[in-house]
């Protein structure tokens, strides 16, 4: 036990501490047996968040604390006490195995700041959104990863209609300001720009009318198409439903500087010539992907064997941070030949629990067959002696079979996103890697039901299909919080 672990419940035990409250780290802790451990959880974040539906959240179709589960709930249905601190981990040492957290939120004690030790680690942080440097996009633009995010949007969306409609406005100023942009055509930028165009079909419209020929949803793409993860079919069905919906797509154009106001990009041409453009916006929703968390970024730093990492933790085929002991990466915040996915985090959260599990049923065993081999020792009966080597076989045996632990192997069921105006994309994988693309208003029907079903507990359940009636029945709320 180390010296500074003054919370460790069972100093028999060793203390396995978990870092993050997302997809990776909740699947770990949901499987695994916490009696073989001290485990500690840390998160900034009190509650696990369904991210699939927080492009929802951003214009009401969904309420925020629908898709929000509280930890402790998690946490109170495990057969022993987890400990939860809510802090960020704001250092990790590695050679002596401590942890530096930080007390972020609002109300702090005396103590804001403390150290924690740990025998084992499992770093499930996630990642923080990239901004490629370009200037002017961290002070100007909006992103889209966690709750406050998805609150910030929803308020400035009815902020810029307001302003836009305020009495004497110029006609130069309504249009900039009623002009929507989404920098990133991968999912998250798809999503969020068919969950702006339903808002504006379906209620803005009718409620404030005198937005309907200046609203615009712009969605800009480096690449020459949007989603390149998905199948040609499937690319080329969202494009044309995004014309047919009347959002704007300008593939091949990287964002190259943003000021208060306005949007610099350069547009590559059929021909291949490069035009730097100009683009007025009122709300700019910036989702060009990943980069790691300062935490991890420090890491990697301390860690010679991580010094070519860029996008993540480098880890072994059984998510060991390669360089460390005892150190396990999950998640957004690993880098793998795997997308950053939930998919693949709750995976990889349901591999290291099977890992835990295994590693303390196979301490047990070591112990056990110590302790068969002292008393046959100790013994003077042959027979006695025979017994005992009998059982020592055995379990030598099933420690044999434990210790076959399998590298992680990811299984991909396919991806789902939603294109607004009731249509969604499926690329389904079933059996032996056999694909199925589909899309579509059915398509929608199975993009809901399945979200529904993976929602974490009946009650998101219950509330996510509450919040789709309400909407249903009486509209977003336009009201500006
Ligand atoms: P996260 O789920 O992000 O969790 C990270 C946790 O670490 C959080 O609890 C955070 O508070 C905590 N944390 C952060 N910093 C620290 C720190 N310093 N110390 C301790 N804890 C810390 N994937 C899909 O497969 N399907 C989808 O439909 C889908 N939709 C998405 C929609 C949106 C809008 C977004 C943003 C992502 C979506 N994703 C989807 C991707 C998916 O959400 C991520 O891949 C997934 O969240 C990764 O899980 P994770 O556990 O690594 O990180
Ligand atoms: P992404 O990395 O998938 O896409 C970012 C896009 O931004 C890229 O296409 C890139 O070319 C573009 N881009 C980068 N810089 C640019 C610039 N300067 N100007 C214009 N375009 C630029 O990012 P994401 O959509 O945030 O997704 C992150 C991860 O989360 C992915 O792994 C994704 O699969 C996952 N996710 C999945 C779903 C889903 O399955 N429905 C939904 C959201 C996110």
């Amino acid at each position: 036990r180390h010296p500074l672990d003054q919370r460790a419940s069972d100093p028999s035990k060793k203390t396995l501490v978990i870092l993050g409250s997302g997809w990776g780290s909740v699947s770990l802790l949901k499987k695994i047996d916490t009696e073989n451990y001290n485990v500690v959880v840390i998160s900034p974040r009190n509650f696990f968040l369904f991210t699939p539906l927080l492009p929802a959240c951003t214009t009401g179709t969904i309420e925020h604390r629908s898709i929000m589960e509280p930890l402790r709930n998690i946490l109170r249905h495990k057969t022993t006490a987890v400990t939860f601190y809510e802090a960020e981990c704001t250092q990790i040492d590695p050679v002596n195995r401590v942890l530096t957290l930080r007390d972020n939120s609002e109300i702090k004690g005396d103590i804001a700041e403390t150290s924690l030790p740990f025998d084992y680690l499992v770093i499930g942080v996630g990642a923080q959104n990239t901004t490629f440097g370009i200037p002017g996009v961290q002070e100007n633009a909006c992103f889209l990863k966690e709750i406050p995010d998805a609150q910030k949007i929803r308020t400035r969306i009815m902020d810029c209609i307001e302003t836009a409609t305020f009495k004497d406005q110029t006609e130069d100023e309504r249009k900039r300001l009623l002009h929507m942009v989404v920098v990133g055509g991968g999912p998250t930028g798809v999503e969020f720009a068919g969950e702006l165009q339903d808002f504006f079909e379906e209620d803005l419209r009718k409620w404030v009318p005198e937005i309907s020929d200046d609203f615009h949803v712009s969605l800009v793409e480096a690449l020459p198409n949007v989603l390149p993860m998905f199948s040609k079919q499937l690319i080329n069905y969202t494009e044309k439903t995004f014309k047919d919906e009347k959002i704007n797509i300008h593939t091949k154009t990287m964002v190259k500087k943003v000021t208060e106001k306005t949007i610099f990009a350069e547009v590559t041409k059929p021909d291949g010539t490069k035009e730097m453009i100009e683009m007025p916006y009122g709300l700019l929703v910036w989702a060009t992907g990943n980069a790691p968390r300062s935490v991890v970024r420090d890491l990697m730093t301390k860690i010679p064997a991580q010094a070519k990492a860029r996008r993540g933790l480098e880890v072994n085929d059984y998510l060991v941070v390669n360089g460390t002991e005892g150190i396990w990466a999950l998640g957004d915040c690993a880098a793998t030949k795997y997308a950053p996915t939930a998919q693949v985090a709750t995976q990889q959260g349901q591999y290291l629990a099977r890992l835990f599990n295994t590693m303390a049923k196979t301490q047990a065993l070591e112990e056990d067959i110590a302790h068969l081999e002292e008393l046959g020792h100790a013994t003077a009966s042959m027979d006695d002696k025979k017994a005992i080597a009998a059982e020592i076989e055995a379990k030598a045996k099933t420690l044999r079979r434990s210790k076959r632990l399998m590298p992680f192997q990811y299984t991909h069921q396919g991806s789902l996103a939603y294109i607004g105006s009731d249509k969604a994309i499926a690329d389904l994988t079933f059996g032996d890697g056999n694909n199925l693309t589909s899309s579509g208003q059915l398509t929608y029907l199975f993009w809901r039901s399945a979200y529904v079903s993976m929602c974490f507990s009946t009650r998101n359940k219950l509330l996510v299909i509450m919040d789709w009636l309400k909407v249903k029945m009486f509209g977003r709320d336009v009201s500006r919080e």
